[in-house]
């Protein structure tokens, strides 16, 4: 059998480990645009601090590793459908162009970053993250430059301040409504908004109009106010990458991703997809959701690789959010979703909060309306996964809040809590 996953990120390593775990004879590839062996989306932004990206690299992903599985990694080479047989691919690499046949195919082709449609984005010194390589050399042309404004304060924003921050740069964070506002509660963000560095800037309700240039960037227009800037990175999110998935006839779905189901099967037969590039089904609701996250990737690609190699098992922790990050010395931790989430989805929610000065820890629990956990956020100086761990298993089990007093007047530790009001995980 031949195995050809697109994408070597989370998704796509992740799918060609399990295939290989539940195939011992498959001829498995790997084919990525991608020129580095330590390619590592999560956490790019360390590659701003340490440009040697071999430093970065994820060890059981190597391509060493990855040949001792007998998986074969086709670095810096691009696939694009082939024009008349089915089953087949060409790709156009180092080598040049040729065919590659496959009997399952597994795209794994990522997001592609979000750019505000406003003028001068196209103008040297604006950036986005989208690979380690891009990023090492991201940091190499800041040498030089003082400030720095990020555009969007998610994860990988606040990720990106850290380590500009680090470098000493003047690094100013621009923020539409609030920190993190899908993830976090508003009484969580406004709590880790109060942990942040004061050498980080923050301009909160605030959206970029343009960005001000001649030949390079030299502010940001927001609004009536400007703000001057050597660089401006926009960390917005990302839209799914369904160019290949389209040339093939896959079916994509009315939020732009690729339509999958549980065994992450597209419309075509022997075709599935996972990561960024998918519309996920959401296990609270069935209904569909972008959610790129490299852990869901991961899950998802898992999935993808047992599917593809005739396994009939289901795994049922492919579309559920479980984040963690330490930030500026906090560790945040997003579990499931949160109430901004599943009110988009027309889930009615309510949350309680459990605060602890003695751990500094800062909790969140979402229900919905028949008591289920369904999302909790921990913001904690320490053990923030351990505590994230706590309310992961209690989302998984489906556990309901009991009828018992929900708040006891001092709480030593958030497990107490949580065998009291959802009781003991079995
Ligand atoms: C700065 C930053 C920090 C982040 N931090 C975290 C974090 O801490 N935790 C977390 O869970 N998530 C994090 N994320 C999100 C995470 O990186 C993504 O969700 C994850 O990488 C998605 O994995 P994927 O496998 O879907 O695709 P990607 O990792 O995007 O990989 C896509 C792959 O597809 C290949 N490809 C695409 N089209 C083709 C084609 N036609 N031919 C050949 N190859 C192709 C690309 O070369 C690449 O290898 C972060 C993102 C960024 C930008």
């Amino acid at each position: 059998m031949k195995i050809v996953v697109v994408g070597y990120g989370p998704g796509g390593a992740a799918a060609a480990v399990a295939a290989r775990m539940f195939n011992s004879e498959a001829d498995i590839k790997i084919v990525t645009q991608e020129t580095l062996e330590s390619h590592r989306k999560p956490g790019a932004s360390l590659a701003l601090e340490i440009p040697d990206t071999n430093d970065l690299a994820i060890k059981d992903w190597s391509w060493d590793a990855l040949s001792k599985k007998r998986i074969e990694v086709l670095p810096g080479t691009t696939v694009t459908p082939a024009d008349s047989k089915l089953n087949s691919l060409q790709i156009t690499g180092p080598e040049g162009t040729s065919t590659l046949d496959y009997d399952r195919l597994i795209l794994a082709t990522g997001g592609i970053p979000n750019v505000p449609s406003i003028s001068g984005t196209d103008l040297p010194g604006v950036f986005t993250i989208q690979t380690m390589a891009d990023t090492s050399e991201i940091g190499k042309l800041l040498t030089g430059m003082n400030r720095v404004v990020i555009v969007g304060a998610g994860f990988s924003g606040l990720e990106t301040a850290e380590r500009l921050v680090s470098l000493r740069k003047d690094t100013h964070l621009i923020v539409r409504s609030r920190i993190m506002r899908r993830q976090l509660e508003e009484s969580m963000s406004t709590e880790l908004m109060s942990r942040l560095p004061s050498a980080l800037t923050v301009h909160q309700g605030e959206s970029p109009t343009s960005v001000i240039g001649d030949v390079k960037v030299v502010g940001l227009s927001l609004g009536d106010k400007k703000l001057d800037a050597d660089a401006v990175l926009f960390m917005t999110g990302v839209k799914p990458n369904v160019q290949l998935a389209k040339q093939l006839g896959v079916k994509i779905g009315s939020l732009g991703g690729i339509v999958i189901d549980e065994k992450m099967q597209t419309s075509e037969d022997g075709i599935y997809a996972v990561g960024d590039c998918v519309e996920v089904i959401d296990s609270f609701t069935n209904k569909p959701l972008l959610l790129p996250v490299g852990s869901v990737a991961a899950r998802a690609g898992r999935q993808a690789g047992v599917a593809a190699v005739g396994g009939k098992k289901i795994y049922e922790d492919t579309s559920k959010r479980l984040q963690y990050d330490r930030i500026f010395g906090t560790d945040i931790v997003c579990i499931g979703h949160s109430s901004t989430t599943a009110e988009d989805m027309g889930v009615k929610t309510s949350v309680q909060y459990i605060n602890d000065p003695s751990e500094f820890a800062n909790v969140a629990l979402v229900t919905d309306s028949k008591g289920q956990l369904i999302g909790g956020q921990v913001i904690t100086s320490r053990m923030g996964a351990r505590l994230g761990y706590e309310i992961l298993e209690r989302v998984e089990s489906g556990a309901i809040l009991q009828d018992k007093p929900l708040l006891k007047p001092r709480h030593e530790r958030l497990r107490d809590y949580l065998e009291t009001t959802y009781g003991p995980i079995t």
